[in-house]
């Protein structure tokens, strides 16, 4: 058995733990990982998320076998391994039952891009055909609803996203959250206007002109 890398182990438990302070996992369900050069880390089976810790976490090799951790892999870790064998772009995955994200994972069949944040997850969110969790037929449709995507809905399960850092897949999976949460809302008034790829490549070209997300020196007395 080999050490795991240390940088990459802080950041998959802080995003445990961060994804259990924000309600997106409660319990032990859910799972996080990360790919480090051809083989990921990923958290135990039934482990709690708010107390993860790094011996909670299995390094798995690119044919599945564990290679370092002593406990047994998530029962999603062949659905995270599917991701990154097809995905080159996943360098982390977040799979969660986040409540809004759950619930209308019950009902619908797509979340329509009704919010500018949702680009970040690829537009329009699809659902998943319900599979039993653990299974390589849940993998195989979700692997399928995340197609051109990087996040999917599991119908009466959850949801996951993937990104190229577990922090980022934290994020994904906020913004995945907050899009169920003001969907739900606006459903409750009328039927939600849905954004159009015209609008959608408004908006990339508005984030790529002022380097929108982070912060910037501001220039003389404009902005
Ligand atoms: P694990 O605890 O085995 O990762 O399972 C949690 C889960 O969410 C299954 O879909
Ligand atoms: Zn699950």
């Amino acid at each position: 058995m080999q050490a795991m890398p240390t940088d990459v182990v802080r950041e998959l438990v802080a995003t445990a733990h961060a994804a259990a302070a924000t309600g997106l996992v409660v319990g032990t369900v859910g799972n996080v990982s990360a790919r480090i050069g051809d083989h990921f880390l990923i958290s135990a089976s039934g482990t709690r998320f708010d107390s993860l810790s790094p011996a909670q976490l299995c390094e798995l090799d690119c044919d599945g076998n564990v290679v370092a951790g002593t406990l047994r892999p998530s029962s999603e870790t062949g659905l995270h391994r599917a991701i990154y064998r097809s995905r080159a772009e996943a360098g982390a995955i977040l799979h969660t039952h986040a409540p809004w994200s759950t619930a209308l994972a019950c009902v619908l069949d797509e979340l329509p891009c009704i919010h500018y944040q949702m680009l970040a997850l690829g537009g329009a969110v699809r659902v998943a055909p319900y599979r039993c969790f653990g299974t390589d037929e849940l993998a195989a449709v979700t692997l399928a609803a995340l197609e051109g995507r990087r996040a999917a809905l599991m119908s009466n399960h959850g949801a996951i996203v993937f990104a190229e850092s577990p922090a980022a897949a934290f994020e994904a999976m906020q913004v995945l959250e907050f899009a169920c949460r003001v969907y739900w809302r606006a459903a409750q008034l009328g039927m939600p206007r849905v954004l159009d790829p015209q609008q959608w490549q408004e908006v990339a070209a508005q984030v790529q002109r002022l380097g929108y997300g982070v912060t910037h020196p501001r220039r003389g007395r404009g902005r």
